[in-house]
């Protein structure tokens, strides 16, 4: 806590587009309660200060390194509370797409060139997979009220809730006609809702970037399923961009030449 009594805050950056964090400064610019309500003290997109002392820590990206996973203890060894910022810290999101290439090696050389043993990568996890995490923002990029809701939550000491539902709850609450009647394709009656069926409002399938549900397989929604001719396994197969972290992959050992 700071001298002034406002929690510190510190926002962290691993492997992402820092699209999360850009959607937290938007947000803050005209939610200046909040900026009052804490004292933020590291969050490299948005000041140069690099404060290791704090009790709430936002991170956003996935875990693709060795060094990673050491600062993401450190950082939940001094924080006491965690929140994952978004889809490729909650899911390993689109990092994970290179945990389904045939080898990581290709992978790495495919990015980095003739410079691939420069950079120590191995299969993107969410930071779940290496430290407990207590609340979750999810979507790529998250929602900027659901951070504000969540965020209040946290100052408030209540475990912040995420819908447990499907996208379809929303899209059917705002009246949309269905992506499946339009003869498109959409992963609403499997993926978790908060973002107000956003895609399908705009006339797009939802690409699952908030996730599973807890249960897809006892969701109401099987009836749109079955109505587009899919089963919930044909429909899981389809979750590609966002969900394919696999917790039972292993990481593959990494291959390292001498740097140059
Ligand atoms: S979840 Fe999406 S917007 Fe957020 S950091 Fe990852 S890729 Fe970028
Ligand atoms: S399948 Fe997609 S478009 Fe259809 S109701 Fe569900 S969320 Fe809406
Ligand atoms: S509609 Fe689907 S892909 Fe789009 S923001 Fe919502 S959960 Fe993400």
């Amino acid at each position: 806590m700071a001298s002034n009594g406002k929690p510190k805050v510190a926002f962290f950056d691993f492997a992402c587009c820092e699209g999360c964090q850009l959607t937290v400064v938007d947000t803050l610019q005209t939610h200046l309660e909040l900026v009052e309500a804490v004292e933020i003290v590291q969050f490299r997109e948005a000041m140069t200060e690099k404060g290791e002392d704090y009790q709430i820590a936002f991170i956003e990206g996935s875990c693709t390194r060795p060094e990673d996973e050491e600062r993401l203890r450190q950082i939940r060894e001094q924080a006491d509370i965690v929140v994952a910022l978004g889809a490729c810290a909650h899911i390993a999101g689109v990092n994970a797409l290179k945990n389904i290439q045939p080898s990581q090696q290709d992978v790495r050389e495919y990015v980095y060139g003739d410079k691939w043993t420069w950079y120590d990568t191995y299969p993107a996890r969410p930071i779940e997979a290496v430290i407990e995490v207590d609340a979750v923002i999810p979507g790529c990029p998250i929602d900027r009220n659901e951070f504000l809701n969540i965020v209040k939550m946290v100052l408030l000491g209540k475990k912040p809730a995420i819908p447990d539902y499907p996208v379809c709850v929303e899209c059917k609450l705002k009246e949309n006609v269905c992506i499946f009647d339009k003869g498109g394709f959409c992963l609403g009656p499997i993926t978790r809702a908060g973002c107000d069926a956003i895609y399908p409002t705009y006339g797009v399938g939802c690409l699952g970037c908030r996730g599973l549900i807890s249960n897809p397989n006892e969701n109401a929604m099987k009836d749109v399923l079955m109505k587009a001719g899919l089963t919930v396994e044909e429909m899981m197969a389809r979750m590609t961009l966002f969900n394919v972290y696999d917790p039972a992959q292993t990481l593959e050992p990494e291959v390292s030449e001498p740097k140059e």
